[in-house]
């Protein structure tokens, strides 16, 4: 048997018992039917029903903020030490259960097992990290003044909603969840509706790892009904969120009647800037694996290449030849580079573009096509002869979608470069170091990287400017954000107290 077919197998075992007992919500850590009803959730890969999935809404929200709540002080008040030891078993636990995670996710979403087996252990990373922070999480300072002694310390908000997107869910899940456990928060997941499993398999693993009841509940749903639910919901102190911008704008008005502090991490339209002087064989492995991996449904996608005009011609040739050897095909076979879209709705705004880049004047210089009918799979795409005013060049794609627009000299891609209303990742290949320092200075992004792709390092800070989005995860960041910082003044003797009506 064919490792594809050895894959397929063991998926249709895990498969069985959600087709039998659907997804359903977790709550207070027990299972209960969505108060709408439930949905079909389906595979890109051949459209087929996964299982039907509860339906939240304001009354599941409700519930579920309630139990959050519930469970806050025990939670918060647990020692730190205890609350590290359950993390870090979670940690144990998303590692045993990588390959079920990987396989899941890869069905869910049609994304490419090459990558996805990598994405669940990155989420045992993330606990990990985080369970490390633990004990420190609480540290303050002493600030000393003439009549006091000043000490800071930071407490959890309380309880928190994340809402995720279904590009890596299980990854960006834990990314969210596992620093707001370890700062004390207990939380209410929103899962993105497209993507549901995973989310599933995180929930039980942590109850199996020993997290209380209540501390981390699961609502399914719909982002209009669940999502808009918990960003209004009184007993939400914050909202940690991932997905497009104008859902992040979104966020922000339903939570200003609650004054909801929102996180958010939004859309991209990053620019990968290749110079002559570069290692242009280390700079072409990065920019198709920037955009053409994770089927460039990946906020730091590269997805405009912005290369000077004495090295376009041959780049691009060059860029031709590898993008049209990219191995499209099903997401469990374990040499598949691209899979399928995620959904039908995601599927028809990509391809959108193929007609739109024509209209615009640009170059399909390879792929541009659909491949057959039975899922959701493209061709990887390259457009050439684009300018930055092209809609391929504005919009965010998110799929396997690369624009080329060149420039002259380094003042025109800089500015090029930052003509955009996002400002998340910036790539920069260049041997000469003055001007990367230069350029990097002026780079309007969160993030940049010189001669590299995107690396992650988990205490650096990740997140972006302009329309990418507001704060930051990663370090110390991420408990900034999912905790309040508190001052406490001792008085050290008999100060003077100014004295009113005496
Ligand atoms: P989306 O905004 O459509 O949905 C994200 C989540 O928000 C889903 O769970 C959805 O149900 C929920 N939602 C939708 N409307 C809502 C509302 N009114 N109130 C509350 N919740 C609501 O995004 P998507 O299409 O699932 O994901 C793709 C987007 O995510 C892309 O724009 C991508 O760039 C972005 N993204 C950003 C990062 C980052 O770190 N900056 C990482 C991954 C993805």
């Amino acid at each position: 048997m064919s490792i594809l077919d050895q894959n397929i197998q063991k998926l249709q075992n895990l498969l069985e018992r959600f087709r039998s007992d659907g997804i359903p919500n977790r709550i207070a850590g027990e299972d209960r039917a969505g108060s709408a009803g439930s949905f079909d959730n389906t595979s890109p890969v051949d459209k087929s029903l996964i299982c039907r999935v509860a339906q939240g809404n304001a009354d599941d929200i409700d519930a579920a903020a309630n139990a959050a709540a519930d469970a806050f002080a025990q939670w918060r008040d647990m020692a730190a030490t205890e609350r590290r030891k359950i993390l870090i078993r979670v940690a144990e636990g998303i590692e045993a259960r990588a390959e079920e995670i990987a396989l899941c996710e890869c069905w869910d979403t049609g994304q490419a097992l090459k990558f996805m087996s990598k994405a669940a252990l990155r989420g045992a990373e993330n606990f990990r990290y985080f369970a490390d922070q633990v004990v420190q999480a609480r540290d303050g300072q002493h600030l000393k003044s003439p009549t006091l002694m000043n000490i800071t310390t930071r407490v959890p908000i309380g309880p928190v909603g994340v809402i995720t997107p279904w590009n890596t869910p299980f990854m960006l899940s834990t990314w969210k969840i596992a620093p707001a456990l370890a700062a004390g928060c207990t939380v209410v997941h929103k899962p993105a509706e497209a993507s549901p499993l995973t989310a599933r398999l995180l929930v039980e693993i942590a109850e199996e790892a020993g997290l209380p009841k209540g501390v981390l509940n699961t609502v399914n749903g719909f982002g209009e009904e669940a999502g808009k639910a918990l960003c209004e919901h009184p007993k939400i102190r914050a909202i940690a969120f991932v997905g497009e911008s104008r859902t992040g704008s979104l966020i922000t008005k339903q939570g200003a009647d609650t004054l909801k502090r929102n996180h958010l991490e939004l859309g991209g339209k990053n620019p990968v800037i290749v110079f002559d002087d570069a290692d242009l064989d280390r700079a072409l492995d990065a920019v198709i694996f920037m955009i053409y991996s994770i089927n460039g449904e990946r906020c730091t996608s590269s997805s405009r290449l912005l290369v000077q005009d004495t090295i376009r011609e041959n780049f691009e040739a060059r860029l031709v030849e590898r993008v049209n050897r990219i191995r499209v095909g099903h997401p469990l076979d374990p040499s598949t580079e691209v899979g399928p879209l995620v959904t039908q709705e995601h599927f028809d705004k990509v391809t959108s573009y193929f007609d739109i880049a024509r209209q615009d004047g640009a170059t399909v210089a390879a792929g541009g096509e659909v491949i057959g009918e039975q899922g959701y799979f493209v061709r990887p795409t390259l457009f050439t002869n684009a300018n930055n005013q092209m809609r391929i060049a504005r919009e965010e794609i998110f799929g396997p979608v690369l624009t080329s627009i060149p420039f002259s000299t380094e003042e025109e891609a800089l500015q090029i470069a930052n003509d955009t209303p996002y400002g998340l990742t910036g790539y920069v290949w260049t041997n000469d170091l003055t001007r990367a320092l230069r350029f990097t200075d002026r780079l309007e992004a969160g993030m940049i990287w010189v001669n590299s792709e995107n690396v992650r390092h988990l205490p650096t800070p990740f997140g972006g400017v302009k329309a990418s989005g507001i704060g930051r995860d990663g370090g110390d960041w991420s408990f900034e954000f999912y905790m309040e910082q508190k001052h406490i003044g001792f008085a050290t003797g008999q100060h003077k107290i100014t004295q009113l009506g005496a």
